[in-house]
């Protein structure tokens, strides 16, 4: 995607329509990975995003081949640093702001970097999980990816992690000696240790799809931020949204699905447009 371009006077009457869209009206984000690329995180989808190298683990080869797991616990390794220093930006604060005003009653998240949480957004749900998170497949414990990280790190000595290129999904586009990586199984149960999201191939878990529903439900009007609508997954609401002639906006760079359905679309920079948003509607927003 391209940044720091000045808004055309065009994007500035679409800011104006946006503003007044939303005004008086409770607003539901659903958010995508378009939202953390200014924070350093890679998006999928975008119209410049780097060709991955290889495609994203599925689950079901996740859960059945142990070199698929050591393939992703070893590019994850070496990813973590990075991803677990990513920052919010200007995007997630002025979110922020704008629900502290009252404008935004919540934001759904297609991301898993936890950052519209760190830059103070209460009321979210994390539709495809977190992972800061691992779950043991076996016994369902959880443990912080953090702690996760020194036990992968003991049990691979010859292994050093340290802030370097980043994927999506937290992972390094490297290939490290995946062979040798070594992947610890629940120390409880010796069950399969994996991230607490979801990945291709599996289904959001019903109660947090619940929780969802019961989120874009409080809203009047329904904001799409920084995702290209391509995984049904958060396409969902759009389509619910249309079907109910729930209003529809778009801030992304570059063509979504939800487009033609969509009352306002802005085609710019998500740290450029949510701060200005705020200020249009009055929000004094921390950029
Ligand atoms: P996507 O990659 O399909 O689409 C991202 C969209 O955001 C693209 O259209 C891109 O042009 C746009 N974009 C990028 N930077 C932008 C910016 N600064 N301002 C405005 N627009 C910008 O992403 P998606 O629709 O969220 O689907 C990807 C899936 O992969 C999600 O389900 C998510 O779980 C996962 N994912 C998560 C992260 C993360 O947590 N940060 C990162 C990559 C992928």
């Amino acid at each position: 995607m391209s940044t720091g371009s000045p808004p055309t006077p065009l994007e500035a009457g679409r800011l104006e329509e946006l503003a007044e869209l939303l005004s008086g009206r409770r607003v539901v984000a659903l958010s995508g990975a378009g939202c953390s690329t200014e924070s350093g995180i890679p998006d999928y989808r975008g119209p410049t995003s780097a060709r991955r190298s290889r495609s994203p683990v599925r689950y079901q080869e996740f859960m059945a081949r142990p070199e698929a797991r050591r393939r992703y616990w070893a590019r994850s390794f070496f990813g973590w640093p990075s991803f677990a220093g990513a920052r919010p930006n200007a995007a997630h604060r002025a979110l922020a702001d704008l629900e502290a005003e009252g404008v935004v009653v919540g934001v759904i998240t297609q991301n898993v970097d936890g950052l519209h949480q760190a830059a103070g957004t209460r009321s979210f749900v994390e539709l495809h999980g977190s992972l800061s998170r691992v779950q043991c497949m076996g016994c369902r414990a959880d443990l912080p990816r953090d702690g996760f990280q020194e036990l992968l790190e003991s049990s691979n000595p010859d292994y050093r992690a340290g802030p370097g290129p980043l994927a999506p999904d937290g992972d390094a586009d490297v290939t490290p000696e995946e062979s040798a990586f070594r992947v610890p199984d629940c120390d409880r149960c010796g069950g399969i240790l994996k991230p607490d999201v979801v990945f291709f191939g599996e289904s959001v878990p019903a109660e947090t799809l619940e929780r969802s529903w019961r989120l874009y439900e409080t809203g009047d009007v329904l904001l799409v931020l920084g995702s290209s609508l391509e995984v049904f997954s958060g396409r969902r609401f759009v389509l619910r949204a249309s079907k109910e002639a729930k209003p529809l906006a778009v801030v992304n760079a570059g063509p979504t699905r939800a487009d033609p359905v969509a009352r306002v679309k802005i085609d710019g920079r998500l740290g450029d447009v949510i701060p200005r948003l705020a200020g249009a509607l009055r929000v004094g927003s921390r950029v």
